[in-house]
This record gives structure tokens, sequence and C-alpha cells, in this order.
């Protein structure tokens, strides 16, 4: 199927194409745990994510730079009061807003073409990619409305980390990269551009760096080639047993003993 801005999110894009947030379901990042059922469970549209106002934040700020927020708005009354206002959290993402317009480096790098999409094969699956910035020759941007910028998260047997890499926004930088090179020929360089909702909205231009990138691809292959055999039902998935998902549709089958509550993150 060709991909365009209203079938992009769909249950046939989603089944034909391989996404990086389908690939974070399967396999997971440093801070989230992957879950094989859960992710087939949301392919096949058993399961949603829940909609938190954290995510509807910067899902408003995304639609502001896209030039949908008065789609978004109207998509969502739940973010107005009963009188009309916007509600706090969402003043909130009008303050960042205000913060980034402010910035003439930020709005460079959000200058380019906006949720431009592409497609392309990458280890025998088809992938969908959707760039919030892309200027061609240039480079790619990502917008990322987080928390905090500078918080450090603490990784089991790593340590404390930033949380580019925590989230595994390396993975979609080195994804993104390589399709756009595949398509264009040109190997652009990634940033992030961030932004937090503290009190006072910090920001900042983040370059991914190569290196990170190659280590990410080099290391795909073989989960693409699992995730492909579980999209096709070739092989069964795996529970995590401790996402929502696991929780919802768990069968207890006997008792455990207390070490093994404490998992792997
Ligand atoms: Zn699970």
């Amino acid at each position: 199927m060709i991909l365009t801005q209203e079938n992009y999110y769909s249950k046939e894009a989603n089944e034909e194409y391989l996404s990086v947030s389908q690939y974070k379901d399967f396999c997971g990042s440093v801070g989230r745990l992957g879950c094989e059922e859960q992710a087939l469970a949301k392919i096949r549209g058993d399961y949603e994510m829940e909609t938190t106002t954290s995510l509807l934040v910067g899902s408003y700020v995304d639609a502001h730079f896209e030039g949908t927020l008065n789609i978004f708005q109207a998509q969502h009354p739940e973010i107005f009061t009963k009188s009309g206002t916007l509600k706090a959290e969402y003043r909130k993402a009008e303050e960042i807003i205000n913060r980034i317009e402010k910035d003439e480096l930020f709005m460079k790098f959000m200058s380019g073409e906006k949720q431009k999409i592409f497609t392309g094969e990458l280890f025998g699956a088809k992938w969908k990619v959707k760039l919030d910035s892309y200027l061609p020759g240039i480079c790619i941007t990502d917008l990322k409305v987080m928390k905090s910028l500078r918080e450090a998260h603490y990784a089991r047997d790593i340590g404390l980390m930033d949380f580019v890499r925590y989230w595994g926004y390396d993975i979609q930088a080195a994804v993104y990269q390589e399709i756009v090179r595949i398509n264009t020929g040109e190997k652009l360089p990634f940033f992030i551009a961030a932004a937090s909702k503290e009190k006072e909205p910090d920001i900042e231009i983040i370059q991914i760096p190569q290196e990170w990138m190659d280590d990410c691809l080099s290391g795909m292959e073989m989960n693409v080639k699992k995730i492909i055999a579980l999209k096709d039902g070739e092989i069964d998935p795996i529970r995590c047993e401790m996402c929502d998902w696991c929780k919802r549709t768990k069968v207890l089958k006997n008792p455990i003993y207390p070490d093994m509550l404490i998992g792997e993150i």
C-alpha cells in the first residue's frame, strides 16, 4: 500500500510495514522491556496504549509545529475546561511552544518539510518512517518533549544514562537515517530538537553520534528477522509477564518466590 498522512497509523499499514515504535515494542529499549505478545496485540488492534495527559502534551506541541493544531484541538475536546479554556497541562504546552519559537537555532532545525513519509526495505522488512522536520541534503530532526532533558536514568548493569539511549531514540535515529539514505542516497545527520516540561522549559538541539547509529544498525538484523517471523505467524510470541497486556491476560498457574518479582530493568 501507498502510505499517506491519513493511513500511516492504520492497522493495514502497521501489518504491512515495520516502524521504529513496533521494533521497540518487540525488542524494547534500555528503559523498557520489549514484549512480543503485546507488540502483536497492538498490531492486530487487540490492545491500545493508554493515551496519557503526558503523551497528549507532546502531541499538542507536535501538532503545533505540523500546522495541524486546529484538527488536534477538535479531536481532543478533553484538553479544554468546561468554560472552554485550555487545561493547565496544555497551557504548559503553549508555554513550551512560545519558548521554542523564541530560539532561532531551534526554529532553523524545525524549518524542514514536516511529517515527511519514507518507506524502504531494511534487513528483509518493509519499513515506514515519518520525519518531524526534513531538510533534504542537510539533516533529519525529530521533536521530543520530555519531562526533563538532563535527568539521568538508571539502567541495571549499565548505570546512569541520558534519555536518548534510555528510550531508544538512537535506534530511531539509525533507522531514519538509513531509510532516507536508501531513498535519496544521502546519509544525513540526525538531531533531536528537545524541550522539557519543567517549570522553566529547557531546550536543546542534540546531535546523535554517528557511532551510536552504526552500532544500533549492526545489532538489528537478527531482531528484524525474528519480528518478520512473528508478524507472519511462523513462531509464537514470548510474553514478558510485566507489561499491561500480560497483566490483563495472565492466568496464574502456580505460586512464585519473592526473588522472581524483580525484573530486568
Ligand atoms: Zn508483556
